[in-house]
C-alpha cells in the first residue's frame, strides 16, 4: 500500500475534509460514520457552484472529464480547512468489477496538483484483485491515523451497518417512485453527475417541474444489477456502468423513457451509452452530455420536446 502523503499517527481530535463530489454520493454514510465513530469531525465542501467549477477547471488538465474538474475544485475549497482531505483510491472490487481509472488516480492527481500547499491528504486503497478489499483498506487507514487495528475494525463494521441500513431505506423510497402516477423517466447517470447541484440536479428538477417523475437508475440492488448486466453485456467491466445497465434491465417495463446523462468527455459513458441505445430499443431515450454550462439553459428545449414525445406516445398530448 502506498503511504498517505503527510499522514502520521495522531491522538488529538482530527478534522477530515470530504469533497462533495465523485464517490461522496456513494460513500457519504460510510465515511461520515467511520470517522465519527473514531471521534473525528468531518467537514464537507459546499455544493458545486460556479466558483468551484472555475477553480477546478484551472487546476485540471484540459482533457480531464468535467467531474474530475469539479472534484479538484472541491478539493481546493477544502485546503486549509481540515487536517486531512480524504481522497480514496479505488481500483476494483474483483475481476470485471473495475472502477473508471480516474478513481485510481484522483489521490495522486490531487497530491501533485496541490503539492505547494501544506495540506495533508488521506487515502485508502481498494484493490480486491491485489488482495486489498474495503475492510482491510479501512483498517489500514485507521491505523495510519493513529488508531489500533481493533478500533479501526470496529468503526468500519459499525459504519458498514449504517451504510447498509441507509441503502435499504433509499432503495425502498426509490422503488416506490415506479408505482407513482405520471410519466416515469429513468435517469441513467452516475450519482456524482445526477446529484451534483450545478450540472445534473437542475435537469431532474426541471423534469419534475414539467410534471414527470424522474427516477435514479443507480439506486438499485447492486448485486442483482451486476448479475443482470452480465446477461446484457458479458464484457462490460465498469462497476458503476454495470449497476446502471442492470437497473435499466430490471425497470425497463415500468418506465416511459430514459435520459442518459453524461459529463463531457467521459470515456466509459461514450461506449456504454451507445450500447444501451442498441440493446434497449422500444423506449424513447434522450442522450445528453453536460459541460460547464450555466444550469440547464441550453437543455430546457430538448427536455420539453422529449417530455412532449413521451406524452404523445402515452396518448396524453
Ligand atoms: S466514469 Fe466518466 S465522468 Fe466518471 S470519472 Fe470516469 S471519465 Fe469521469
Amino acid at each position: 500500500m502506498q503511504k498517505n502523503k503527510g499522514a502520521e499517527p495522531v491522538k488529538k481530535k482530527i478534522t477530515i475534509g470530504i469533497p462533495r463530489a465523485m464517490l461522496y454520493y456513494r460513500y457519504e454514510v460510510l465515511w461520515k460514520n467511520f470517522f465519527s465513530i473514531l471521534g473525528a469531525d468531518c467537514v464537507i465542501s459546499e455544493p458545486t457552484n460556479k466558483e468551484i467549477i472555475k477553480s477546478g477547471t484551472a487546476a485540471a488538465i484540459d482533457e480531464a472529464c468535467l467531474c474530475t474538474k469539479i472534484y479538484l475544485g472541491h478539493v481546493k475549497s477544502l485546503i486549509g480547512k481540515c487536517d486531512y482531505i480524504l481522497i480514496p483510491r479505488i481500483s476494483n472490487f474483483g475481476i470485471k468489477r473495475n472502477m473508471c481509472t480516474k478513481f485510481e488516480a484522483l489521490y495522486d492527481i490531487a497530491c501533485n496538483t496541490f503539492r505547494k500547499t501544506s495540506q495533508k491528504f488521506l487515502t485508502y486503497n481498494v484493490d480486491v484483485i491485489e488482495d486489498c478489499p474495503e475492510e482491510k483498506a479501512f483498517i489500514e487507514m485507521g491505523i495510519e491515523l493513529g488508531f489500533s487495528k481493533k478500533e479501526a475494525l470496529n468503526a468500519y463494521k459499525e459504519a458498514k451497518k449504517g451504510e447498509t441500513e441507509s441503502l435499504k431505506n433509499h432503495l425502498k423510497a426509490n422503488e416506490s417512485l415506479y408505482k407513482k402516477n405520471g410519466l416515469k423517466i429513468l435517469i441513467v447517470a452516475h450519482s456524482y453527475v445526477a446529484m451534483d447541484s450545478y450540472i445534473g440536479k437542475p435537469v431532474t428538477d426541471f423534469l419534475k417541474k414539467l410534471g414527470t417523475v424522474p427516477i435514479m437508475a443507480d439506486v438499485v440492488d447492486r448485486k442483482d444489477a451486476l448479475k443482470r448486466s452480465a446477461k446484457v453485456s458479458p464484457t462490460l467491466k465498469w462497476e458503476l456502468s454495470r449497476e446502471l445497465v442492470g437497473s435499466i434491465d430490471e425497470h425497463i417495463d415500468k418506465i416511459d423513457g430514459m435520459v442518459l446523462m453524461s459529463a463531457f468527455p467521459c470515456g466509459p459513458d461514450s461506449m456504454v451509452d451507445e450500447m444501451i441505445i442498441r440493446k434497449f430499443r422500444g423506449k424513447p431515450i434522450l442522450n445528453i452530455t453536460l459541460d460547464d454550462q450555466d444550469g440547464t439553459a441550453g437543455l430546457e428545449t430538448r427536455l420539453e420536446s422529449f417530455v412532449d414525445i413521451l406524452r404523445f406516445k402515452g396518448g396524453t398530448l
